[in-house]
């Protein structure tokens, strides 16, 4: 084919999104044994009752689902107290993300988020053809005064991640609430609250009441971080009219059958929601003083993982630890692209890979 010929041409913009890069799930050929700790999935894995229910949908593939999710709906909002009319279920809470930027933004209006947030945000910003405007952070951690002077006129939207992946870090909600109340009413606060469960802060809240009651606060949840990663699994809460506008963007059957039936048999199973939990707060413990121990700086974490910051002598730096680790079997997260060169992601494992980890640096930091 000759090379001058048109063809069709992404719209303005597009082309200089940076496509996202999920966390690696292979070893170098040679490990038998992989520990994947890259994607903060839930190291107990799917709760027993959502593979039940996802065998069962099994037989009935060839029935379209309920195009407004229902009974998920119903059972997310009698779990959490909600209203199911003011909530939205999506392919995982990265699509609802998207359909916020596409439904919000235009060409020239600003999306704001911190220094180190959640990569989407950049992405459907860009994506929807608006610009992306990323806030210094202080310490790690969303700095409410410098997020509200990044607004000006064009900004249309306002990304949390609270707890933010991929530092773990919080913001009180008494933080959350400044910025709330710091913001022209016409600006959509969206608090992402994708590790909530995980939190175990007398000052955290994931924005239930704050999306309940103003008209331009939504709260996104996801279930992949319990165990559903794989089935794809998000929501939103928030008012009547930004359910209303989503609602008329979204695909029609935006959550397929097995999604809604392992979504309902998993919120429903308190039990395995609370062993996840406790599973992780025992263990996100014991690895951040393992961490501090080896010398190594980690960034205090409320989330399912934990940031770990190596050392600047090149023999020891993330990417030599990332190679050593990878070699045994240990699949941690790189997180350049997030603004941390020397540093990695490390989900909170089972306790073999959790201690084998910790076993593995220790041997290479003596290297
Ligand atoms: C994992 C994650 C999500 C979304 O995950 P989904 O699998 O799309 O539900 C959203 N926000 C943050 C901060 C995350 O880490």
């Amino acid at each position: 084919m000759k090379q001058d010929q048109p063809r069709p041409t992404p719209r303005a913009g597009i082309m200089d999104i940076e496509a996202y890069v999920p966390g690696k799930s292979t070893a170098p050929a040679g490990v038998t044994k992989v520990y994947k700790l890259s994607s903060n999935e839930n190291p107990l894995g799917p709760s027993p009752k959502a593979i039940e229910a996802a065998r069962e949908v099994a037989g009935k593939l060839d029935v379209y689902p309920d195009g407004t999710a229902r009974r998920l709906r119903e059972a997310i909002a009698e779990v959490h107290g909600l209203n199911p009319a003011n909530i939205i279920c999506s392919n995982g809470s990265d699509e609802i993300l998207g359909l916020l930027a596409q439904t919000y933004l235009a060409p020239g209006d600003e999306a704001v988020f911190t220094e180190h947030a959640f990569m989407v945000y950049k992405i459907y910003v860009q994506a929807a053809g608006a610009k992306p405007v990323a806030v210094k952070e202080t310490d790690e951690r969303a700095d409410v005064d410098a997020m509200l002077a990044a607004v000006t006129p064009a900004t249309r939207i306002v990304f949390l991640a609270n707890p933010n992946n991929p530092t773990g870090t919080y913001l009180p909600f008494s933080e959350v609430r400044r910025l709330h109340a710091g913001l022209p009413k016409n600006v959509l606060l969206v608090l992402d609250a994708a590790y909530a469960e995980y939190v175990r802060r007398n000052d955290y809240e994931a924005g239930i009441e704050l999306a309940g009651s103003a008209e331009n606060v939504v709260m996104t949840r996801t279930f992949s971080k319990l165990g559903l990663g794989g089935a794809r699994v998000g929501w939103m809460y928030g008012p009547a009219h930004i359910v209303d506008a989503i609602n008329r963007v979204r695909g029609p059957f935006n959550v397929n059958a097995t999604a809604i039936e392992a979504g309902i048999a998993s919120i429903r199973d308190r039990a395995h929601v609370e062993r996840s939990v406790q599973h992780n707060e025992k263990w996100l413990g014991w690895l951040s003083e393992q961490m501090i121990g080896l010398g190594l700086r980690v960034t205090p974490s409320v989330g399912n993982f934990l940031l770990i910051h190596f050392p600047d002598d090149k023999k020891h730096s993330a990417a030599a630890a990332d190679d050593f680790l990878s070699q045994r079997g240990y699949i941690l997260r790189r997180v350049t692209g997030y603004g941390f060169p020397n540093a990695l992601r490390m989900s909170i494992g089972t306790e073999e890979a959790n201690r084998g980890v910790v076993d593995a640096l220790k041997t290479f930091l003596k290297s």
